[in-house]
């Protein structure tokens, strides 16, 4: 299979106003493949002026246009008809994702496109069943609330799962009744670029989805802003929205953040070792350990140390590294994104061995040539890793797990709640009371019990504790209580 026969020839163009269009400055930028590091592809970098005119866009869209005036019904029927187009060109967009993220293909071919089309599905459904409620309240009154959509919204992307995690968010969006702006990350933007085609040809209404490419720093920020965004939505990691908490406050706008994490995986001595180790061996891995709810601090029980540490280094060394293409010579572990974010992980790494942690695998760069091209960090593994380390306490992002050992469920539960991180955890143990109990006491906004990672990504509430976000999850997030009171009685008016 030759990847790059999909890659478009002229740069990707940004959707503004129900059209493709170039930036109005004509700047492009090049879209690298990590696994590499060579450009193949060019894409327009927006401007203020582009983001402006797409803000007004869906404005106007929202205020004025078709959009507001239709059914749910209606919204819904378009949606399931833009599933069914991307559904027809999901090898397309796994192609795109895995050239540009550095995605292993098989994964981002059944799992993620699959997920993406799902989202179409799950929330034309949902766009049908949004409800309000009645409120029993003075006597001779109605009381009903109404949940209406914010507006616009200003969808901020990450780069790690761009493709997924973009239709999930917009999707939720649209059903909700909004508009929105899109921005995708800089280093993950050509899947919402190539989505734009999706909605086009769905017949979707200009304005009511428009995407601008861009820093953060400055279409990010201007998003954030913009007294016309009535709502932004931000994936990403903590620091940045911290910085658009600060930002935020001048329009007061509603806020939607989903940030890092640094996720506790539990492992009392009572487990299966061969099969919990594959788990705990999944759980960092994934992706490169590019996963925002990666199981990266393995709480270890004392009594099988030892035993798991050694069987975890043998799973870990199996991995086969390179292009996420070259599936049929077995290859099963990706790059990560760029340089520089590898360059930072190599970082911790180094940390790591400074501050004394010990060193079980990984933790030296590949030395074939063809890998040293790529962004690739093996596996690795640390073990004895203190709490006042910095390895424990920073999200790093990468492949990358750090081993603490425990004897006590209350010090597990202590070392597990002793980041400022509350994305997720898991908890492995055949005594179901005790994980049970250990999985209420985790503070964290989704928990696995002997088992890692969500199995209902969209239908079930994802939330960042702590300092891993604000808001929850799901279509919700996207829309605004109304509660509305009716006088039922003529004269009611109270005497003065
Ligand atoms: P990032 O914070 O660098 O960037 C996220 C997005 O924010 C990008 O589109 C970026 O351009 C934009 N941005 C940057 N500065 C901005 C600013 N000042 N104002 C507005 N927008 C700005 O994150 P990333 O490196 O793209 O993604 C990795 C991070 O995302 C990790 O921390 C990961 O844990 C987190 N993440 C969280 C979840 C979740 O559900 N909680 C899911 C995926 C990723």
């Amino acid at each position: 299979m030759d990847p790059y026969r999909f890659v478009k020839q002229e740069p990707y163009k940004l959707y503004i106003d129900g059209v493709f269009v170039e930036s109005e400055s004509k700047e492009t930028f090049d879209v690298i493949n990590p696994v590499n590091n060579q450009p193949f592809a060019k894409a327009y970098k927006g401007r203020t002026s582009d983001l402006n005119r797409a803000i007004a866009a869906a404005r106007r869209a929202y205020d004025e246009g078709p959009w507001g005036k239709m059914s749910a019904k209606e919204r819904s029927k378009l949606l399931l008809k833009a599933g069914q187009l991307l559904a027809a060109r999901a090898e397309e967009f796994a192609v795109t994702e895995t050239l540009e993220c550095g995605k292993l293909y098989m994964s981002a071919l059944y799992y993620e496109s699959q997920m993406a089309v799902d989202a179409f599905e799950f929330f034309a459904g949902k766009a049908r069943c949004l409800e309000g409620k009645v409120v029993p309240c003075e006597a001779g009154h109605l009381n009903y609330v109404l949940w209406q959509p914010c507006g616009v919204v200003g969808e901020i992307l990450p780069w790690n799962g761009p493709f997924m995690m973009g239709c999930q968010k917009v999707c939720a969006i649209l059903a909700a009744g909004n508009t929105v702006v899109i921005k995708p990350s800089s280093w993950g933007s050509l899947s919402m670029m190539l989505l734009m085609e999706i909605f086009h040809e769905a017949g979707f209404p200009a304005g009511v989805v428009n995407l601008v490419t861009g820093s953060g720093a400055e279409i990010g920020d201007a998003l954030v802003k913009s007294p016309l965004v009535d709502m932004v939505s931000m994936t990403g990691g903590t620091e940045t929205g911290k910085n658009i908490i600060g930002v935020s406050k001048d329009t007061v706008k509603d806020i939607a953040l989903e940030l890092g994490g640094k996720s506790p995986n539990i492992v009392f001595d009572d487990v299966d070792v061969d099969e919990v180790v594959k788990w705990a061996r999944f759980g960092f891995t994934l992706n490169s350990g590019q996963v925002c709810v990666s199981g990266t601090r393995l709480i270890l029980h004392k009594s099988i140390y030892e035993e798991f540490l050694t069987k975890l280094k043998a799973e870990c060394e199996k991995f086969v590294p390179g292009d996420g293409f070259d599936y049929m010579n077995g290859v099963n572990f990706s790059t990560l994104i760029s340089k520089s974010h590898a360059q930072s992980v190599w970082n911790y790494i180094e940390s790591g061995k400074k501050e004394g942690a010990r060193l079980i695998t990984g933790g030296v760069p590949y030395t074939d040539p063809v890998l040293q091209k790529g962004n690739f960090v093996p596996p690795t593994v640390f073990a004895d890793v203190r709490t006042d380390m910095t390895i424990f306490q920073e999200e790093i992002f990468g492949p990358v797990l750090c081993v603490t050992p425990f004897e006590t469920e209350e010090e597990a539960l202590a070392i597990a709640n002793g980041t400022e991180y509350g994305l997720a955890g898991g908890v492995f143990s055949k005594n179901i009371k005790r994980a049970l109990r250990v999985a209420e006491k985790i503070k964290g906004g989704q928990i696995y019990v002997n088992t890692y990672f969500s199995k209902g990504m969209i239908e079930s509430p994802g939330t960042g504790w702590k300092q891993s976000g604000i808001g929850v999850a799901g279509i919700q997030k996207y829309m605004i209580s109304k509660t509305v009171f009716v006088d039922l009685i003529d004269g009611s008016l109270p005497p003065v």
